[in-house]
């Protein structure tokens, strides 16, 4: 099979074009970024990479043209950008998916959205099924425009269904491992390591208590490939993730206990971080019984032995004990 990733060359992206590639498939990344996350895989002579925008008609169509399946994960994330430049967030990820929602359509390729537990909010009636409740916040708070943008994503893709097209999202949680943001940049367990590395406080936002589901990358891209090549995955949402729920305080005392740092754990406020248009999310827990069922892909990856992983991987890039500087990423998604 030929399959397209846009926003290939990041982090759930560069893991998927390792699956597709391990399987014998040919892989085409299209993605404005650099190649840093994939250019591993540079000589295998069925991976392309194409350093370009899905704005670009001329360049998205020829490729959507050429390929059967497309993987659409180019987007905005990262909390530093919800709160950032939300413009940039909804124009991107609003617009770009209409974009190649609109050329797959014309082409009639199968578009799998990859979306985000974010959607959820900050519902509280854990653990979320895919058809629950959205609960936002006011449009007041940055926070949610990522939320929203995604949200608008799949009622595109949903509308593009109607019209005809095979479409199938998946919606992220907590997703890590080799390869995530760069140390210190992004999210939580990057930003834990480099502090840990260095043996530097880590800083838990808030008491701590607030929870995720970390969920170990390569069973995410598992998913993934089977949301794409499964039968009965057409019109579906899927949550992506793992039923193990851990609290930002249970994740910092692992990465200081399997780092062997040093480092003491402090709480900071939620404002010093991320100023007032921020609103954290208490529990964030998936229902995975449609991913066990449709897909047949269970997350059975400990949370200890996918840091162990991630760990190591950070811990033989050169520098991995230097402060690195926040830098702005255009990238895929890790819910
Ligand atoms: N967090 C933290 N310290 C940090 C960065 C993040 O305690 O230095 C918390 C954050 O407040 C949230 C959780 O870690 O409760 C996960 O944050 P992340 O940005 O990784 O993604 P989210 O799951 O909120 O989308």
């Amino acid at each position: 099979m030929k399959i397209l990733i846009t926003g290939g060359g990041g982090f759930v992206g560069s893991h998927l074009a390792e699956a597709f590639l391990e399987r014998g498939d040919e892989v085409f990344i299209l993605d404005i970024g650099p190649n840093t996350k994939v250019r591993h895989l540079n000589q295998n002579p069925d991976f392309h990479f194409i350093h370009s925008s899905i704005f670009d008609d001329a360049i998205l169509e020829g490729l959507i043209t050429k390929v059967d399946l497309v993987y659409h994960l180019a987007a905005v994330v990262g909390v530093e950008h919800y709160v950032g430049d939300p413009h940039q967030v909804l124009s991107v990820n609003v617009n770009g998916t209409q974009n190649v929602l609109k050329l797959a359509f014309k082409h009639q390729k199968k578009v799998v959205f990859s979306s985000t537990s974010e959607v959820y909010g900050r519902n509280p009636k854990v653990p979320w099924s895919e058809d629950d409740d959205r609960v936002l916040g006011s449009t007041r708070i940055d926070r949610w425009c990522y939320a929203t943008s995604k949200a608008v994503g799949e009622h595109f893709a949903f509308a593009y269904q109607r019209m005809g097209l095979p479409v199938t999202i998946v919606r992220y949680f907590n997703v890590y491992g080799p390869r995530l943001d760069a140390l210190d940049v992004g999210r939580v367990i990057t930003i834990f390591l480099g502090q840990a590395l260095r043996n530097e406080p880590l800083t838990v936002v808030g008491n701590g208590q607030q929870t995720r589901c970390f969920t170990f990358c390569k069973d995410a891209v598992e998913a993934t490939v089977a949301a794409g090549i499964g039968s009965g995955t057409d019109g579906q949402i899927f949550n992506i993730g793992t039923e193990v729920e851990s609290t930002i305080y249970e994740l910092a005392r692992k990465i200081v206990d399997l780092t062997g740092s040093q480092s003491e754990i402090c709480f900071v406020r939620e404002e010093s971080i991320y100023g007032e248009s921020y609103e954290d999310i208490p529990r964030r827990v998936p229902d995975v019984s449609r991913m066990h069922q449709v897909l047949n892909v269970h997350a059975r990856t400990s949370l200890d032995e996918g840091l162990r992983e991630t760990i190591h991987w950070f811990c033989k890039q050169p520098g991995s004990r230097q402060r690195h500087k926040q830098t702005p990423q255009l990238a895929s998604v890790a819910g």
